[in-house]
């Protein structure tokens, strides 16, 4: 099967002042364009030709897989952003308070950890398979389809994605960003990853770690703050 270029569900003006049109043309008509364009000149005439793209997500390496991550992983992006003012599900966002306190302080997690990511890479609200919620942070082009995780919001941190507007500035980039949030798009995929969840799926998790792991979380996105 031949990818195409997803078409972009809002015009490359709309996200302005926080995501420019100069950004759009390049991250949407470059880079994701060039994604897409290697991989299908990649899966040409072997086991992946055929393919689903979250199949080959999940069974490729190398080469086809970061262009084939890139490709979702983008889409993904993309559809998670609107122009208009969205709002959050009541189910949603009590699970989130549940998971973090407070839907400001989930906010405060997901940047800290975008903040903290070294180099290149994604952080992602995910639904475990043991249904907690849970921020992800991955690499590069890694992604949660490879872990298991069921994807719901994602902010790409790849230097492309802020550097025409912000230069260096990734703090001011993500607080843009937050405001651009489709939360219709991540209700529904909540909504949706009820339903295809796996047994098990129920109550947030209370695990005495993970909290751990968010104060030490906290404590670095107040120090990039000060
Ligand atoms: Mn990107």
């Amino acid at each position: 099967m031949k990818f195409e270029l997803m078409s972009l569900p809002f015009k490359n003006t709309a996200l302005e002042p926080y995501i420019s049109s100069e950004t759009i043309a390049y991250h949407h008509g470059k880079h994701h364009a060039i994604y897409v364009n290697k991989l299908n000149t990649l899966i040409e005439g072997n086991e992946f030709e055929d393919k689903e793209l979250k199949y080959i997500i999940k069974n490729s390496r190398g080469a086809i897989f970061n262009n084939s991550a890139q490709v979702f992983n983008h889409d993904f992006y993309w559809n998670g952003l609107s122009e208009n003012a969205t709002a959050c599900s009541v189910e949603l966002s009590s699970r989130l308070i549940a998971a973090f306190g407070s839907l400001e302080d989930f906010k405060k997690f997901f940047l800290a950890k975008a903040m903290a990511l070294f180099g290149s890479g994604w952080v992602w609200l995910v639904l475990k398979k043991d249904g907690q919620l849970f921020i992800s942070e991955y690499l590069n082009a890694d992604n949660p389809l490879r872990h298991n995780e069921i994807p719901l919001l994602t902010c790409d941190v790849w230097e492309h994605a802020y550097y025409i507007d912000y230069r260096n500035g990734r703090a001011d980039y993500l607080e843009g960003w937050w405001k651009l949030i489709n939360w219709r798009f991540v209700s529904d995929n909540f909504a949706n990853a009820q339903q295809d969840s796996i047994s098990g799926y129920a109550q947030p998790c209370n695990d005495n770690n993970e909290v751990c792991d968010y104060v030490d979380v906290m404590q670095e996105y107040e120090r990039t703050q000060s």
